[in-house]
């Protein structure tokens, strides 16, 4: 019989696989693609925020906040690429700076540093601002990673403490049987003592197969354009607009591999069915750019893609024991910002839920 089954290697399922196979041989991580971090965790911002923008007393802060204390150290121990590159969120007018002094608020509050700068100041920084800005709250500790990278390095480094990864293996049915459950993929049947549901935007379908599911899923995509491999920054930092209810808006991003990406933009859908990307949406996102950075070459477009955000109605993860079904673990609703928790979301879950409702069962 096998101890732990986690189904999904997106950057969740993959960090606690690894997490799990630290204290235990016996773990099994079933991802339906050819290898990890495909979904969701391929498709996003990568970026390792600060802490400031999620409300207090969310999990999205608790782990926010842990993920960023940790992230640096955990990247070395993955072996994966960590850049520590800054952030400035601008604001355009005096309503945008009112929020900023939200956010400083906050951040003081957290004890994240951040120093406001005008705009003649944040522009010897960032030369390519655009000059209309007013203000710029600086966020030197925002990072980026590889989110692919970090979860492919999670799953090896998990096989090599002995645990085993099933690649194009889905889940299609868990059945409780007393002191176990009998997991039914598309190659096998298995017996488990705990179920960890890591499944992202299917997250909701698999808790659907222990019966009635205690939520719902709801879609979010944002759409992104890519510039060259060979561009000389236009930014060395990301830059972001002032949050919206919608989210963080359109943004800057210098990616580890060298690229930039521009977006995303935030439509709520009723499917997470990949479309082409509309020019229109393109067209949208480069005149919000423009609003807060000049000069970037769009000519040096290379790629589109799209991203899709499982999301639920209380907007805040979900991380919970089925509440009639022990030992089945669910880690859902895991929107932004996802990549900045995962580490700290797979550490806290392995030792404070997983490890111990393994270890009464015995
Ligand atoms: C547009 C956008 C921008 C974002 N930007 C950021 C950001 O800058 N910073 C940040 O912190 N977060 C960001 N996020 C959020 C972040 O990407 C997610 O929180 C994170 O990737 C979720 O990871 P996951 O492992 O839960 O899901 P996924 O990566 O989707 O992993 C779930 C896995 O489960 C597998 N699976 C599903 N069903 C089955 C089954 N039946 N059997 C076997 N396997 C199955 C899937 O194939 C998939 O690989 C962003 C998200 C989006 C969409």
């Amino acid at each position: 019989m096998i101890d732990i089954i986690v189904i999904g290697a997106g950057i969740i399922g993959s960090t606690v696989f690894y997490e799990c196979t630290k204290q235990i041989k016996n773990v099994h991580l079933f991802e339906k693609n050819h290898k990890p971090g495909l979904e969701v965790s391929g498709h996003n911002s990568a970026i390792v925020h600060s802490g400031v923008d999620p409300l207090s007393n969310t999990l999205k802060a608790k782990y926010n906040l842990m993920g960023q204390a940790m992230y640096e150290d955990y990247a070395k121990e993955l072996e994966t690429p960590f850049k520590r590159i800054g952030a400035f969120v601008v604001a355009k007018n005096e309503e945008e700076c009112k929020h900023l002094d939200v956010l400083e608020q906050r951040a003081k509050e957290r004890s994240i540093p951040v120093v406001r700068y005008s705009v003649h100041e944040a522009m010897t920084l960032e030369p390519n601002l655009n000059p209309n800005v007013i203000a710029v709250l600086d966020m030197p500790t925002t990072a980026i990673v590889d989110p692919t990278h970090l979860a492919t390095q999670a799953v090896n480094k998990g096989v090599e403490h002995g645990g085993t990864v099933h690649f194009e293996e889905t889940i299609v049915s868990i059945q409780p049987r007393g002191d176990h459950f009998e997991v039914t993929t598309t190659k096998g049947i298995y017996q488990a003592k705990v179920v960890v549901n890591c499944a992202g935007l299917y997250a909701d379908k698999i808790e659907a197969l222990l019966g009635e599911p205690t939520f719902y899923l709801e879609y979010r995509k944002g759409e992104y354009l890519v510039l060259s491999e060979n561009l000389s920054l236009v930014s060395s930092r990301i830059i972001y607009p002032v949050p919206s209810p919608l989210g963080k808006g359109v943004l800057y991003v210098p990616t580890i591999s060298g690229r930039s990406l521009v977006g995303p933009n935030a439509v709520d859908v009723d499917s997470f069915i990949s479309q082409p990307i509309q020019d229109e949406a393109i067209k949208d996102m480069k005149v919000k750019m423009n609003h807060l950075l000049s000069n970037i070459p769009y000519e040096k477009e290379v790629e589109r893609f799209v991203g899709f955000r499982p999301r639920v109605n209380q907007d805040d993860f979900i991380i919970q024991e089925h509440p009639h079904v022990p030992n089945f673990f669910t880690l859902a609703g895991i929107e932004s910002p996802g990549i900045a928790s995962a580490p700290a979301i797979a550490k806290d879950v392995t030792t404070t839920m997983i490890l111990p409702a393994l270890a009464n069962r015995r």
